[in-house]
């Protein structure tokens, strides 16, 4: 069951106690007070927040409403609804009780709320289909909360039971609502429609299966298309060629359609998609106008699920710009779930991070809409752990729920889910007690696509590693734990004020694309990047916190400002440049972050150039100096301390004397990740941290602080024995001293494994040893001498990892691990462990 936020808190009664008799034709048979009725519920384990909820005993398939009612009591519940068969002797010897006694408790709500919501009269979206609903409302909620109050189902309300809750959170204040309503069987939704009298109806799909509860596909679809019979517009999309004829055929005269194809010319709205390589193009058509929107959704589920709520949206006036901003913002809730290619042409979708009812059902509803290339679903749970429902009753509704999605094997892992096997009807089932026994015997898998997901606990990212698809045998991995880990050391270097900068410019150091979101998660506070197209990488990703972008140029400036970030000034050419900009697309206002020249001669102000910026910048009301800042250039080593300390004061005179003169307190900041750790005194208001993130990169006697994040590995391709004398590779550089025994492996300089480390000069670690290159490197692959070592293609080549230092490696080719992270090539598969 789902908590229902607390959004009554100060509202409006939904009415008094009395008013219940005429509204459900139901008797009062004990009456304390006419109490008003400020919230509802069904569920004795959710905390109720306002003075007078009132309690509906529900009786569902596993579960009696009635038999919790003492429960509610003691928690303070003092109105119910029951039905005539309860005893009411068990509630003499409570107090204050009111109770109206009606004949079916469902029915009591409905019609309590179907009174509730005829009293509103606001815009009210209607959603149903097979998939997606829960999604497209969710997202639809999102965009639309940038104009109007708007109201909808928590989590997937959308039931006989959970459309009344939801209709019930419906407030005066509100000014638009969007409601989801599920059925599963025929002659139902007419009730949900009267409950939500959705003024516009939004169908989203039809699942290509027909299940139990209909005799066809399209008696499905007229039963779903019930909600929409008193809607003035209806919205779908054409391709769905059953929905297009059904909802012509029963609406024809009376309503307005929109609908949008991908190919049809004849839509309303025609899309045209172009993925992108990280993102989605979407352009939307119609006859009047022609919007592009960028997405960094790719899956065909959620580019589905998109196009759905732009072209609502646009149809409904809503501005484009401000659709793309709030579309770059959208917390998708299957983000946590992420579609990875597996093996022998599988797909999984890896939801390894949480595990309960009512996420298992936006994930399962995510995998039928990804389904339809492919013939077999296969899911993949952990038990269920942290849940208050009894076990027996959990896993009863767990089989049900997969049951609905007709899938067709289903593999459970661990010990109690185990006991519960016989309750799992689909064609296969399979049970292990743990992911070691999986691992073991591992299930075949081919052409489906593939569902894992789990309680933490049982870390089953262990088997979606195990099914994924082997790239050329060379990752990067980046353990996420490690960076939290390291955030939090850095925090606690910090007074409780100082903000955090994330640098992740260059890919995150060469880590890639899901630091950014994760280190946003975690707290921080800003970000900072290079180039204005690395800053637009991470709005698509979902960032929402200021980005900072070190390098702007003249015609990134139009950019900056429709993706929100924000130009760092080191020139007055640059602030002249950016105030023309500004004037000639008339920018209310930008944010920017001058940079100030203390010693490094790279991009800064100079000093001297001081008064003439202030004298701009008073002319330029609609620049916003965000953070004044510099960069020390030797803080990683102490024998430059006293230029350090140099750069330090100046940087404090010249922040104050721009301060004092422009009346302004922006963000000061000057150290990055050394100079933090060498100069906690220089922290001001912010410090930029960068490589110490990763947990490499600072001075020996922290390393032990930190955990170094990344690991770079690979696998034997071939192992040979070659006699002494003989020579390795290109050019014959490699000579065999003694007879020896070559390793082959698949990385090579264009994969980030510089040419430098031929020779001997590099080594990797075989089986904990270290083993030395031998002949150059070449290309795509390198050739290593593993004499006296067993070992045997496909066995594990470590490059660098927590263990085996990359501030090690760097050295010995003269160079720095920033340098080494940066250089691995987009070619290499990144993964990332929680
Ligand atoms: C790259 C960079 C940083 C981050 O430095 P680390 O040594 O990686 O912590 C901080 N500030 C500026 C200006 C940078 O360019």
């Amino acid at each position: 069951m789902v908590v229902i936020p607390s959004i009554l808190l100060n509202g409006m009664p939904l009415a008094y106690f009395n008013n219940l008799v005429a509204i459900t034709n139901g008797q009062v048979v004990i009456q304390a007070a006419n109490s008003p009725i400020t919230e509802l519920t069904i569920d004795s384990r959710n905390k109720t927040i306002t003075q007078f909820p009132l309690f509906f005993a529900i009786v569902g398939i596993n579960h009696n409403g009635h038999d919790y009612i003492e429960e509610a009591y003691e928690k303070g519940i003092r109105q119910f609804v029951v039905e005539s068969s309860y005893n009411l002797s068990i509630l003499e010897k409570f107090r204050d009780l009111n109770i109206l006694q009606v004949i079916h408790t469902v029915e009591a709500l409905q019609q309590f709320m179907v009174f509730y919501r005829s009293k509103y009269r606001l815009p009210v979206l209607g959603i149903t289909g097979s998939n997606g609903k829960t999604i497209v409302k969710e997202w639809m909620h999102a965009f639309l909360s940038s104009k109007y109050k708007t109201v909808s189902n928590p989590s997937s309300y959308n039931s006989q039971v959970g459309v009344p809750l939801a209709v019930s959170l419906l407030q005066p204040s509100h000014q638009y609502a969007v409601f989801e309503a599920g059925i599963t069987t025929a002659d139902t939704m007419a009730k949900l429609a009267l409950l939500i009298q959705p003024t516009h109806g939004l169908f989203t799909n039809i699942g290509p299966a027909h299940s139990q509860g209909f005799r066809d596909i399209t008696q499905k679809i007229e039963e779903k298309a019930q909600l929409f019979a008193h809607c003035s517009t209806i919205y779908y999309c054409k391709d769905h060629q059953l929905i297009d004829e059904t909802l012509l055929r029963l609406y024809g005269t009376q309503t307005t359609f929109v609908n949008w194809s991908f190919y049809n010319p004849k839509a309303d709205y025609l899309v045209v998609r172009e993925i992108l390589a990280t993102k989605t193009k979407l352009q939307i058509i119609a006859s009047d106008t022609d919007n592009t929107f960028l997405t960094s959704f790719q899956d065909n589920a959620s580019i589905e699920n998109i196009t759905h709520c732009l072209v609502y949206l646009l149809h409904n006036g809503f501005d484009p710009g401000q659709l793309q901003r709030s579309l770059l913002q959208l917390k998708s809730i299957p983000m946590r779930i992420t579609l990875k290619a597996g093996m022998h042409r599988c797909q999984i979708i890896d939801d390894t991070y949480t595990h309960e009812l009512a996420s298992l059902r936006i994930a399962l509803d995510f995998m039928q809409q990804q389904h339809y290339s492919y013939s077999k679903q296969t899911v993949i749970l952990s038990d269920i752990v942290q849940s208050s429902t009894p076990d027996q009753e959990l896993y009863k509704e767990l089989a049900l729920l997969l049951a609905k999605y007709a899938i067709h094997r289903f593999i459970g892992i661990g010990p109690i889910i185990s006991q519960y096997a016989t309750l799992f009807s689909m064609p296969q089932s399979i049970f292990f007690g743990t992911v070691e026994d999986f691992m073991q015997n591992k299930p075949f898998f081919q052409d489906e696509v593939i569902l894992v997901k789990g309680a933490r606990t049982f870390r089953l990212e262990r088997i979606v590693r195990a099914i994924e698809k082997k790239c050329h045998g060379t990752v990067l991995e980046i353990s996420m734990r490690s960076i939290r880990n390291n955030l939090s050391y850095f925090r606690a270097q910090l007074a409780h004020r100082t903000k955090i900068m994330a640098i992740v410019k260059a890919s995150a150091y060469g880590n890639d694309s899901e630091i950014p979101a994760a280190l946003q998660r975690h707290g921080v506070d800003y970000f900072g990047v290079a180039y204005v197209d690395e800053g637009i990488y991470l709005r698509n990703k979902g960032i929402t916190l200021p980005i900072m972008v070190m390098n702007p140029t003249y015609d990134s400036f139009d950019a900056m400002v429709d993706y929100q970030l924000e130009p760092e000034i080191y020139s007055l050419e640059l602030l002249d440049e950016l105030s023309a900009f500004i004037a000639e697309r008339a920018v209310q206002k930008i944010n920017i972050h001058l940079k100030i020249e203390t010693g490094m001669y790279r991009l800064g102000i100079e000093e001297g150039a001081i008064d003439q910026l202030l004298w701009q910048l008073k002319e330029l009301p609609n620049i916003h100096v965000a953070s004044i800042f510099s960069h020390l250039v030797g803080a990683e080593s102490k024998e430059h301390d006293d230029y350090s300390l140099l750069q330090a004061k100046k940087f404090i005179k010249i922040a104050q004397y721009i301060e004092r003169h422009l009346a302004i307190k922006p963000l000061k900041h000057l150290v990055n990740t050394n100079g933090l750790l060498r100069f906690p005194q220089f922290q001001f208001d912010m410090v930029r941290l960068g490589i110490g993130l990763y947990g490499v990169g600072v001075d020996k006697t922290i390393q032990s602080h930190l955990f170094p994040a990344s690991t770079l590995k690979t696998i034997i391709s071939q192992v040979k024995q070659v006699q002494k004398g003989e020579t390795i590779g290109y050019n014959r550089k490699g000579i065999t001293t003694q007879d020896t025994t070559i390793a082959t492996i698949p990385i090579g300089y264009a994969d980030g494994f510089s040419r430098l480390f031929g020779c001997g000069k590099g080594s990797v670690v075989i089986h904990d040893r270290y083993c030395p290159t031998i002949g150059t490197i070449c290309m795509d692959m390198a050739m290593i001498d593993v004499t006296g070592i067993k070992v045997k293609r496909g066995d594990e080549v470590i490059i660098f990892s927590a263990e085996h230092s990359i501030d090690e490696l760097a050295e010995r080719i003269g160079t720095i691990s920033y340098e080494l992270l940066t250089q691995i090539s987009q070619r290499v598969k990144r993964m990332y462990y929680t």
